[in-house]
């Protein structure tokens, strides 16, 4: 397995989290163009708008406005504002114990249709968390860990008993002290969960590199530190997940800090809140430097897929002729080749890490010819 460590610098967050819980408006995906619009106007939190997707706050539907996802697609959206209420149709008690529930018990809380097909799997015997950022710049899995090291320690704990004589690692990084801290302190009373270290390289927490890794091939159950989170919410508070963890850091960024916010919330009410220093000179990439894009701020939106804005000092370095070194083919992770893409316009199957564009002598950005449809050739 071929994975480097970053130069880029290793920012410590050492900001408390700060939370953007009362926006003003959301922005509420709408997933299919034939999609009816909902006939009510009164909208309560926690309420189902569309498959897996709930009404983050309580208020009124007021229009329709278009906005971009953190990929870039523009995406029709129901505009909610809010009325600062935090109505709820009904009020669901918190389940007192979950480490002695069925599956079909768990099963039966409000789930998203992704973790809710993961939690069919068959035959596990090791739940493999991840509690490592794919981003350099990123900490929300630490994050997530940190704030919550008991309700993900609980839930592991209730999801073990669901498929018995299995074990539970968590897989976090070696440089990161806080969180191992913070689980070190009550890990001893959880028998069958056990901590891992695992080098500082970029992408080790995606499933593909870390089952290499722990050499966990097979009967596993991969969740990230954030859907172990999400289960608690949704196991042991009965209630869907309508908040996400973010983080504002970068080169340009000198206090570098983690929100935890409403889905749905401009992107850009965000910065204009919490974020005081100069933007000129700076470069903003949504979802962060290795595969992020830089677009209208105004216009984007968190969704389930948004984790956090790298703000980057301006990069003047001028794009160059290809040198035919081959840096960009030997470090792709998974052997593809994005010469061919760049050279011939084919498309070859791609993570989006990033890499190949990191590592180009000449700063060619590769990642932008992947997909296939762009031919610049070079000679
Ligand atoms: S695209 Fe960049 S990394 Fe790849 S061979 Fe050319 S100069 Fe080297
Ligand atoms: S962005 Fe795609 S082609 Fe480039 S290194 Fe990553 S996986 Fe390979």
């Amino acid at each position: 397995m071929k994975l480097v460590t970053l130069d880029y610098e290793n920012k410590e967050v050492h900001e408390p989290i700060k939370y953007f819980l009362d926006p003003n408006f959301v922005y509420i995906p709408l997933p299919d163009k034939k999609e009816k619009l909902k006939k009510e106007k009164e909208i309560k939190k926690e309420n189902l708008f569309y498959d897996g997707i709930y009404a983050p706050i309580s208020g009124e539907l007021v229009g329709l406005e278009k906005c971009i996802t953190p990929k870039g697609v523009g995406i029709n959206c129901l505009v909610l504002a809010n009325d600062f209420q935090e109505k709820v149709s009904k009020t669901i008690a918190t389940r007192k114990k979950i480490n002695s529930l069925s599956k079909e018990e768990v099963l039966d809380s409000v789930f998203s249709i992704a973790l809710k097909r993961k939690m069919k799997y068959q035959n596990v015997t090791t739940i493999l968390v991840s509690g490592i950022d794919d981003e350099p710049y990123f900490v929300n899995e630490s994050f997530v860990q940190r704030e919550n090291t008991k309700a993900i320690l609980e839930t592991l704990d209730a999801l073990l008993h669901i498929y018995p004589n299995s074990k539970a690692i968590i897989a976090v990084k070696n440089t990161d002290i806080s969180t191992i801290m913070a689980y070190n302190s009550i890990l001893g009373t959880y028998k069958n969960i056990f901590l891992k270290m695992i080098p500082n390289l970029y992408l080790i927490g995606k499933e593909e590199f870390l089952t290499k890794y722990t050499h966990i091939r097979k009967n596993y159950l991969y969740l990230t530190a954030n859907e172990v989170y999400n289960l608690y919410t949704n196991i042991k508070k009965r209630k869907p997940v309508t908040e996400k963890y973010v983080t504002i850091s970068g080169n340009a960024v000198s206090n570098p800090f983690v929100i935890r916010t409403k889905y749905g919330v401009k992107v850009k009410e965000i910065l204009d809140r919490f974020y005081k220093e100069d933007l000129a000179k700076c470069t903003l990439f949504i979802n962060g430097v290795m595969h992020g894009k830089v677009m209208d701020l105004e216009k984007t939106i968190v969704t389930f897929d948004f984790e956090g804005i790298a703000i980057m000092k301006e990069n003047k370095q001028k794009i160059k002729d290809c040198i035919k070194c081959g840096k960009c083919i030997s470090i792709c992770p998974i052997n593809s080749n994005p010469l061919l893409s760049y050279k011939r316009s084919k498309k070859v199957r791609c993570i989006d890490c990033g890499l190949c564009s990191y590592i180009c002598p000449s700063y060619i950005p590769l990642q932008k010819y992947l997909s296939g449809d762009k031919n610049e050739s070079i000679t």
